[in-house]
């Protein structure tokens, strides 16, 4: 397969959820990276977003709750590559009705090659990256072929 490259700007789009259970440990986490992620663009599931912004004072777009299709917005977003990366601190021990919108949330990232961070250490990985700040080409597999693959169609009898 061939691939392509994507540029990803300096100031990034991040798109930010988190489950109940893990909505303090997202909170604690954005207290303390607030000045990093401030001059970023910032996205969030409704919930996610609300705390996000009251508590620390930033610009948040916020989609819907992510159970009522704020993943699937998400998911959305990244196909049309308008997100450059995902922090989605899930609950690994609690079964959430919107189980099918998590895991496909987290398969579109991985076809589009976004970086994702599912728990506090990873994002501290990815927000004290040295590529937080500057541009960066992100390769993606290219996609054309399997767009226009020829679909054996039944002719009629
Ligand atoms: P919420 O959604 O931010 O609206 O709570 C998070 C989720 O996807 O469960």
């Amino acid at each position: 397969m061939s691939y392509k490259l994507l540029p990803l700007h300096a100031r990034k789009n991040i798109a930010l959820v988190a489950h109940d259970n893990k909505k303090h440990e997202l909170l604690e986490w954005a207290h303390f990276n607030r000045e990093l992620l401030a001059v970023h663009t910032l996205y969030a599931t409704g919930t996610t977003g609300t705390v996000l912004e009251r508590e620390l004072g930033v610009r948040i777009h916020k989609l819907e709750s992510g159970p009522l299709g704020g993943d699937q917005q998400i998911g959305a977003k990244i196909s049309e590559r308008e997100i450059d990366f995902l922090i989605f601190f899930w609950d690994p021990l609690e079964p959430q009705s919107h189980d099918p919108d998590i895991k496909a949330l987290l398969r579109v990232a991985a076809v589009w090659n976004i970086p994702v961070a599912c728990n506090r250490s990873s994002a501290d990985f990815i927000i004290s990256s040295p590529l937080m700040d500057t541009e960066y080409e992100r390769i993606v597999p290219d996609y054309s072929a399997y767009r226009t693959r020829l679909i054996p169609v039944p002719r009629p009898e």
